[in-house]
């Protein structure tokens, strides 16, 4: 299975330690069609990039592409879910002006109003320890995702499962019919096989990214791969695998 393309990377305008041009000459060296460049949005706690730095990524971008022919620099996001009715954290006209979006449940960001903060952030934080906490938890993670894949255009839902629980089947039917590939993220090792092998079933597409916070990290797809072709999935499954990828993550609703 060949993969031609990475949408998920992240770069110091984030937690990530390298630059963007870092990124694209790493995706360069393994040979791959195309690189995204992916930051999470604004509301992560600490480490969230501001809208102006949204702004000087993509100058930056539209710079490298003159630069480096041989590839596609794709601009991304990995946008935070700031409330549990699916709001994403950045405004509607810079979603439009990106390549692509991806959405990923992360516990440490801010909510839109304080109410958001406890469902999001606290509630996923004292369910790590309080058992029975889970279910009401899971529930409201997966309704915050379902929301935001209706609300949205989305691409690609990031690292389903990874650090708070969802209702991975639940959020498989939503992803197919909203056409929002799921991705299985080489980086942490998520979906599970298992997963994969109910999302098919569901009728959901994949995508393989590396979730690369160093340049070296970047188009390191091989443990994705592998849960890929052990959930039984072949290149048709996934966005970013075989001849027709560049279409499919342009595939409109
Ligand atoms: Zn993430
Ligand atoms: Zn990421």
């Amino acid at each position: 299975m060949k993969i031609w393309a990475d949408f998920h990377t992240h770069t110091r305008y984030s937690h990530g330690r390298g630059t963007i041009r870092d990124n694209v000459e790493a995706a360069i060296k393994k040979g791959l069609k195309a690189v995204g460049i992916s930051e999470h949005g604004p509301a992560n706690i600490g480490i969230g990039p501001t809208l102006d730095d949204f702004k000087r990524m993509k100058e930056e971008i539209e710079n490298l592409r003159g630069k480096y022919r041989g590839i596609k620099i794709l601009f991304g996001c990995e946008a935070n879910i700031i409330s549990v009715d699916g709001k994403l954290d950045l405004p509607e006209k810079l979603l439009e002006e990106l390549d692509y979006v991806m959405v990923g449940l992360h516990p440490m960001v801010w909510g839109v109003t304080l109410k958001d903060f406890y469902h999001i952030f606290f509630e996923n934080l004292a369910a790590k320890r309080i058992i029975q906490l889970r279910p009401k938890v899971m529930e409201q993670n997966t309704r915050a995702l379902i929301n935001a894949l209706k609300n949205y255009r989305v691409h690609i839902v990031t690292h389903p499962g990874l650090h708070v629980p969802i209702d991975t089947a639940a959020l498989a039917e939503a992803a197919a019919s909203c056409g929002t590939a799921m991705e299985i993220n080489a980086g942490h090792g998520y979906m599970t096989e298992e997963y994969v092998r109910i999302a098919k079933s569901l009728g959901v597409k994949f995508a393989i990214g590396s979730d690369a916070h160093t340049p070296e990290k970047v188009g390191e797809l091989e443990r994705g791969i592998e849960i890929a072709v052990k959930g039984g999935l072949t290149e048709e499954d996934i966005i970013n695998a075989g001849t027709n990828w560049e279409e499919s993550l342009w595939r409109k609703r």
